[in-house]
């Protein structure tokens, strides 16, 4: 058995019978995914001209099919 501590709040927490691991809650996980959204979200409007390549390349992947 070993025992690991929460990504979040680290309390600690055993990797069996855990559903959340690795985190203690589904709160805890909640709260950890949110954020790693939000850090994401900052990422500055500069990559406008990647997000018309990846229209660009599903089109013609709708294309194909
Ligand atoms: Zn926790």
């Amino acid at each position: 058995m070993s025992s690991y501590k929460c990504s979040n709040c680290k309390k600690e927490i055993t990797k069996e019978n855990n559903t959340y691991f690795p985190f203690c809650s589904s709160t805890c996980r909640k709260v950890d995914f949110y954020g790693w959204i939000t850090e994401s979200y900052k990422i500055p409007c500069e990559d406008t001209d990647e997000d018309d390549s990846y229209l660009d390349a599903e089109e013609q992947y709708t294309e194909k099919n």
